[in-house]
């Protein structure tokens, strides 16, 4: 069986690229297949995996607008069963190049067919927007998973993110999935993150993780190490959830 999931929420900084880097670690570790796509032009997700943006020969542009087969464009990491396809900055001016194209919103659902079969999952980690990029990828997905931050205004945003998954469905993709909902950065100390997560549960009842990511400090430091938690610090409380989120994720199949 094999599963694309794709990580979306356009609010930026709620943990998407966190969780796509470390979900994609976590489920490699329990012994799956992962490629990670990394379909954000800040290309968090490829320097948290520790590849240089200078050294990728094809990135996720080459595959979206030039036709470059994916297979051409898969790296792999220093986790062994975690692959990726990188992004650069280049990827910022496929937006307004895909406007002009034809079939623009299934190009990423075409590429992945023709890896699709090697991978157990393949994870998509989206930009903070619900433009094309977002679009292909909840076209190419299977499923979403939406993390949401434990912070005020946890749910703003996200109507409009569950009207553009329904129009997905409805036009482009029928068979798209709510995965999860991921709550992430929650702060035990606080009541605030509390009242979050009771609102989000009655939003979206038995889709929310029981798997909940506090905030910890280690998450924040293994990007800069080009690491993921997993192998940056695999003793701290950031590894025993994401490794937790990663069997939960499994489990669900
Ligand atoms: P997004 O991809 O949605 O913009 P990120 O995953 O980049 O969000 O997270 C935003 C910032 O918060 C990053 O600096 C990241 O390191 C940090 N962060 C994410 N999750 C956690 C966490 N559970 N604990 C502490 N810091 C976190
Ligand atoms: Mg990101």
């Amino acid at each position: 069986m094999s599963k694309i999931i794709a990580i979306a929420n356009q609010k930026g900084g709620v943990g998407k690229t966190t969780t796509s880097v470390n979900l994609g670690a976590g489920l490699a570790t329990i012994g799956k297949k992962v490629l990670l796509i990394d379909i954000d032009p800040q290309g968090n997700t490829t320097s948290g995996v520790g590849i240089n943006k200078a050294d990728v020969a094809n990135c996720i542009y080459d595959v979206l607008i030039n036709d470059v087969n994916p297979k051409d464009a898969i790296t792999q990491t220093e986790i062994e069963g975690l692959d990726i396809i990188p992004a650069t900055i280049q990827l910022a001016g496929a937006e307004i190049e895909l406007v002009s194209t034809v079939s623009r919103e299934v190009r990423l659902k075409k590429s992945l067919e023709q890896v699709k079969r090697s991978y157990d999952y393949i994870l998509i980690d989206c930009p903070p927007s619900l433009g094309i990029l977002t679009l292909n990828s909840l076209t190419a997905a299977d499923s979403v998973l939406i993390p949401i931050q434990c912070e005020y205004y946890a749910l703003e945003g996200l109507s409009q993110l569950l009207n553009t998954v329904r129009l997905v469905q409805k036009h482009l993709n029928t068979s798209l999935q709510i995965e999860g909902v991921l709550l992430t950065m929650f702060d035990a100390r606080t009541n605030l993150g509390i009242q979050v997560i009771e609102e989000v549960k009655k939003y979206f009842q038995q889709k929310v993780y029981k798997t909940v990511i506090p905030r910890n400090v280690r998450l924040s430091e293994a990007p800069s190490h080009g690491q993921s938690i997993i192998t940056y610090d695999p003793r701290s409380k950031g590894a025993e959830v994401y490794l937790e989120l990663a069997k939960e994720v499994v489990s669900n199949e």
